[in-house]
């Protein structure tokens, strides 16, 4: 591999049959690597315009970000139900937030906070009402409450809600917990962090007991009447994915998302080559599932093999997310935020429900923060670029002090997940691109 010797832009790489590919980070296409190509890559001048066109054209950059302009849009409302939660796990942000101990969302603020945004915003048919916590169960009365207020909106209004909720999993053994959630539909997120060693290791009760256990029985029973969806925090650049994917699919989940841990400590050179070769594992085993007619439901690898298949079709990606684009935070009292992870961050405070929301805040964030700018144009030079769009605001904020710059942890990580989807891609064949179409 001779990354790092050519242009920063473009990445060559082997898929498993040893054919060796280049993928433009301009203009989004994947090449086989010949020697055409490698003269245009070396601007030797002896190869065409056209393949010089190709590689080095980037459609994107000179798009008109009309969006920054425009009055605020919303797609997706996290509400941070309560901050309490009965569990104590080791890495928990609400603790680095220090939020004061007894906040709980109350159905006015939510109601008002609805209204404001139906009447101050605009949207399209569907909007997504995300309860977050703590453990939001523990506020289960006013969940009721705030969908039984949502369904009485839709009658009024040409909009439908949708609903999804974070939980540690604890509380899913409620008859009526499980019932409403079933009932309406509800998109269900459990933290589980790998096998029962790794995940009691972090996620216990305030007594010290893991959490494992109970966890998956609730998994179990649930997941035979909706499907749940993993969220996952890596910890290690030694993380064994393929024994991480089986051990969480044996719960019963039946999608995964991968969180990085935002972290100070930068990693060693030994550190980034076993996180390469343990990426390299889990995307063979991809490999073979997807010839199978197996597809294994990691989001973080689905999203980019989504992207890199549709390619300029789907759009590059601007930013990491959509926080303060079209997703924001309401907390109790009313104040919104970009993301609930800035939840009570002065910084990123937007407004509040009950005054106004601070829109050129809004469009300064998102203009300061798109990956041309970001980070003082380091992103702007890297080939992963539209397929990653720049780090977490809020791991930059807490690894870095600064939401403008990326976390280099979360930056590592991105990119070794990129190269592995571009192997993972380049190493099918047409009709295995076919059964990916269908699924992505
Ligand atoms: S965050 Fe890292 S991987 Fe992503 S575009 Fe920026 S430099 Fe590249
Ligand atoms: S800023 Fe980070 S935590 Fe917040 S929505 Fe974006 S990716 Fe998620």
């Amino acid at each position: 591999m001779i990354e790092n010797s050519l242009d920063t832009r473009v990445f060559p790489f082997f898929n498993k049959q040893g054919t060796e590919y280049i993928y433009s980070g301009l203009s989004g296409l994947i090449l086989e690597y010949d020697e055409l190509v490698k003269e245009a890559v070396s601007e030797s001048g002896k190869a065409s315009d056209e393949i010089y066109d190709y590689i080095f054209s980037d459609p994107f950059v000179n798009t008109d970000f009309t969006f920054f302009e425009e009055e605020p849009f919303i797609d997706t409302l996290t509400i941070f139900t309560t901050n309490q939660c009965n569990l104590n796990c080791s890495y928990c942000f609400e603790k680095v937030n220090q939020i004061d101990k007894s906040l709980r969302m109350d159905i006015k603020t939510f109601r008002d906070g609805i209204n404001f945004f139906i009447s101050n915003f605009t949207y399209d048919s569907v909007i997504n009402i995300a309860f977050f916590g703590g453990e939001p169960l523990l506020n289960f009365h006013f969940m009721k409450e705030a969908v039984d207020f949502l369904e009485e909106i839709e009658k009024r209004n040409k909009v439908k809600f949708t609903y999804c909720v974070t939980t540690n999993g604890t509380l899913l053994n409620q008859k009526e917990i499980a019932d409403f959630l079933i009932s309406n539909d509800f998109n269900v997120t459990i933290s589980i962090d790998g096998n029962q060693k790794e995940h009691d290791k972090n996620r216990h009760f305030l007594n010290g007991n893991g959490s494992y256990q109970m966890i998956t029985q609730n998994v179990k029973e649930l997941s035979k009447y909706m499907d749940i969806t993993a969220r996952t925090t890596i910890t290690s650049p030694h993380t064994d994915f393929v024994a991480l994917y089986e051990d969480l699919h044996s719960t019963g989940v039946k999608g995964i998302i991968l969180d990085f841990v935002s972290a100070k400590d930068k990693y060693k050179k030994e550190d980034y080559e076993a996180l390469a070769e343990n990426l390299k594992a889990f995307a063979d085993y991809c490999i073979d599932n997807i010839k199978q007619k197996k597809v294994i439901r990691i989001k973080n690898f689905l999203e980019t093999l989504h992207s890199i298949h549709y390619g300029s079709r789907n759009g590059p990606k601007y930013f990491p997310c959509e926080a303060g684009v079209s997703y924001y935070s309401l907390v109790p009292g009313g104040d919104i935020y970009p993301c609930h992870r800035f939840n009570n961050v002065k910084e990123y405070w937007y407004g509040n429900i009950y005054e106004s929301f601070n829109n050129d805040r809004r469009r300064e964030f998102s203009s300061s923060h798109m990956v041309f700018v970001r980070n003082a144009g380091k992103c702007m030079d890297c080939w992963a670029k539209y397929l990653c769009g720049g780090t977490c605001y809020n791991a930059a904020y807490y690894s870095e002090g600064d939401s403008i710059l990326n976390s280099e942890i979360h930056c590592d990580f991105k990119r070794e997940i990129i190269k592995s989807c571009l192997y993972i891609y380049a190493s099918l064949n047409e009709n295995d691109r076919v059964f990916l179409d269908n699924i992505l």
